[in-house]
């Protein structure tokens, strides 16, 4: 992989000690891959990659976090799918940043699921299990069975079981805006087919199992 070096003057020191534990993946969200370069060194501008975010009790997620930006149009300018190069690319890129840091597989993530109620990137075209496959990030045995504990209220047991996996929610018992965006945001990275925000069988058996695979492993 040849690497174009473009330094922008958009950044901070990592507050010591320094350590990186989780790794972020983006699209950029505009129309070519010079617009977002340009913007990201636009010193006018914040290039942080994440901004305000959560995961597994952690905000600070600049702090702790690589950021990598996919240059896709995204939502807003024709998503697409992301092409072959892009993700050889990608896949060499994390396993050298995999090798530098201690990032467990469970801390692979989507800016969507640091920030359900924000962002959408990666997006649902995102392909996780081809990352997986590759060593990079977590894909769990989504055909396993699973038996959720009898009697309790499903959306109570999602919440707890999406707050488990890492994600920000609230036990409220409810399908409110927090939890709806946070489902939707599950589901662009766990069950992409329909990110509707809907607590449906199929999302909810993903939940329970993707939740299974985080208490297995450390988030
Ligand atoms: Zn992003």
């Amino acid at each position: 992989m040849k690497i174009r070096s473009r330094p922008s003057p958009n950044h901070g020191p990592r507050p010591a000690p320094g350590r990186i534990d989780l790794l972020v993946l983006h699209y950029t969200g505009m129309p070519t891959a010079a617009a977002a370069l340009d913007r990201m060194c636009d010193a006018a501008r914040r290039a942080w990659h994440a901004g305000r975010g959560f995961w597994a009790g952690a905000t600070n997620i600049n702090d702790r976090s690589v950021g990598i930006e996919l240059a896709n149009p995204g939502h807003e300018h024709g998503y697409r799918a992301f092409p072959e190069a892009q993700l050889t690319s990608l896949e060499q890129l994390c396993r050298a940043i995999l090798a530098r840091h201690p990032i467990s597989p469970g801390r692979v993530l989507g800016h969507s699921d640091v920030a359900p109620e924000r962002k959408q990137d990666p997006g649902e075209l995102f392909p996780w299990p081809r990352l997986a496959q590759a060593g990079i990030g977590l894909w769990p045995d989504f055909t396993a069975p699973v038996t959720g504990p009898v009697g309790t209220d499903a959306v109570l047991a999602a919440q707890r079981d999406l707050a488990r996996i890492g994600y920000d929610t609230r036990q409220s018992g409810r399908l409110d805006t927090t939890t709806t965006a946070v489902i939707t945001a599950f589901q662009r990275h766990w069950r992409p087919g329909n990110c509707d925000g809907a607590l449906d069988a199929e999302t909810a058996r993903h939940i329970a199992i993707r939740a299974k695979a985080a208490g297995a492993s450390a988030i």
